[in-house]
């Protein structure tokens, strides 16, 4: 038998409806922010992504789903979703309506990661993008929203992180602080994190290899080489997010996977696991980088799968599938034709109704109503046709109640 790809996963229905409920929950967060929602391409030019997301990173260097297509196109299944939602913004000439642009997404993402608890290489995030402003209160508004959403979804234990990893010009002193304390044990650092010494040697401190990681104890922190400005901003951010009466901590080893980042980072963590549910900041260079005019912009994109995780664990009970309204039974076969259209109607009514559509005998339909958890079951034999006269059951109370032949009789009745 074929299975499935590893990393991959099949959301049945028995799932698909509490997918719905925090999909509905959050799409009604954003919109009543004013965050108009967006869809782009599964598959982009590649050059968007390694451009974009960045060079030394683990998602281009190790992750991609790259090929060539047929016409020779090196095409990427995209990995996160900023670096399409930039590109689109760009091409489609966003900058010239009234700012902030405030864009909302939910798409699936790729990456050939290795597979564990919350790591799939086919997950879905759920994200927003802000942006023609580069003020601290665009950031506050995109935590708020992040801290919005775990408080309207009822999920306890989630921590605030949050950092600043300046800007271009902060870093520059900064990386070279980080490259003299690295450079001692850098024999001694992992293959990746010998590349990236160079190039890009904050990525270092993002390095998941344990050994690695116990050196990079006691580095240099960004936050003591904030320029003015960069410090500014995010003392403005705390200062804010502490008058709204939020909790967070500083965490300077928050460097973010992707290197688009400039100046506030952030991450919502389930203190449960420690997995990250959430992850954002501000990237005021990245629209310039993939061919833009030089617009800041911020923005976070959550782990879906990781959200639907926690958000189960505290409410067993609360999204709810839709129960069938009602079941119409018939045998004959004029009852099957006046029972058909008369589900037709009432569906048109918006009632939930099903019917036989298997030839089965009564007894089979009474079966299916049953194991399904009717609410109301109807049944039409020729007499019931004839006379336009017929019974509804509440399954639960057993009670029945004989009604008119008509929808909108019926729908009176069970609604
Ligand atoms: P990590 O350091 O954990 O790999 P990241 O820096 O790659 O995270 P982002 O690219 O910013 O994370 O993604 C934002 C969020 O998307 C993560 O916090 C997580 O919730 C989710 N996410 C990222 N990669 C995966 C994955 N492979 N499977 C499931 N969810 C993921
Ligand atoms: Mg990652």
């Amino acid at each position: 038998m074929i299975q499935k790809p590893k990393g991959t996963k099949d959301i049945l229905p028995d799932e698909v409806y509490k997918w719905q409920y925090i999909e509905s929950k959050i799409k009604d967060i954003f919109e009543n922010a004013g965050m108009k929602e967006i869809r782009v391409p599964v598959f982009e030019h590649t050059e968007l992504f390694s451009r974009g997301v960045g060079e030394t990173t683990d998602v281009v260097q190790k992750e991609m789903y790259t090929f060539e297509d047929k016409g020779g196109r090196s095409i990427t299944l995209r990995p996160e979703g900023t670096a399409g939602v930039v590109r689109s913004y760009i091409e489609n000439g966003m900058a010239s309506q009234p700012t902030p642009i405030k864009l909302w997404y939910e798409m699936a993402m790729y990456r050939y990661e290795n597979v564990q608890k919350g790591r799939l290489r086919e997950f879905r995030q759920i994200g927003t993008e802000v942006f023609g402003t580069s003020s601290y209160l665009a950031d506050v508004e995109c935590i708020m929203l992040g801290v919005k959403i775990f408080k309207e979804l009822n999920i306890p234990n989630i921590k605030l992180n949050l950092n600043s990893i300046g800007c271009p010009e902060c870093r520059r002193k900064y990386q070279e602080a980080l490259r003299e304390f690295i450079r001692p044990n850098l024999e001694k650092y992992c293959d990746t994190c010998k590349t990236r010494f160079e190039k890009n040697p904050m990525r270092i401190l993002d390095c998941k290899e344990k050994k690695c990681k116990e050196m990079n104890q006691g580095a240099p922190i960004i936050l003591d080489y904030l320029c003015d400005d960069c410090r500014e901003h995010f003392d403005k951010v705390k200062k804010m997010l502490t008058d709204l009466g939020v909790d967070f901590e500083i965490d300077a080893g928050i460097v973010r996977g992707l290197d688009y980042y400039t100046r506030t980072v952030f991450e919502f963590v389930s203190e449960d696991d420690g997995l990250t549910v959430l992850g954002g900041g501000r990237y005021d260079g990245l629209v310039k980088e993939v061919g833009g005019q030089d617009t800041p912009a911020v923005g976070f994109a959550m782990g879906a799968e990781r959200l639907l995780e926690v958000f189960e664990r505290y409410n067993k009970d609360v999204a709810k599938q839709k129960v069938m309204d009602l079941y119409v039974a018939n045998i004959g076969e004029k009852a099957n034709e006046f029972a058909t259209e008369l589900v037709l109607k009432l569906r048109d009514k918006g009632v939930f109704v099903e019917k036989d559509i298997c030839e089965r005998s009564l007894k089979a339909q009474f079966k299916y109503a049953d194991k399904n958890n009717a609410k109301f079951v109807l049944t039409l034999g020729d007499d019931e046709v004839e006379t336009k006269k017929a019974k509804i059951k509440n399954m639960q109370s057993g009670e029945e109640i004989e009604v008119e032949l008509n929808a909108d009789e019926i729908a009176k009745v069970i609604m």
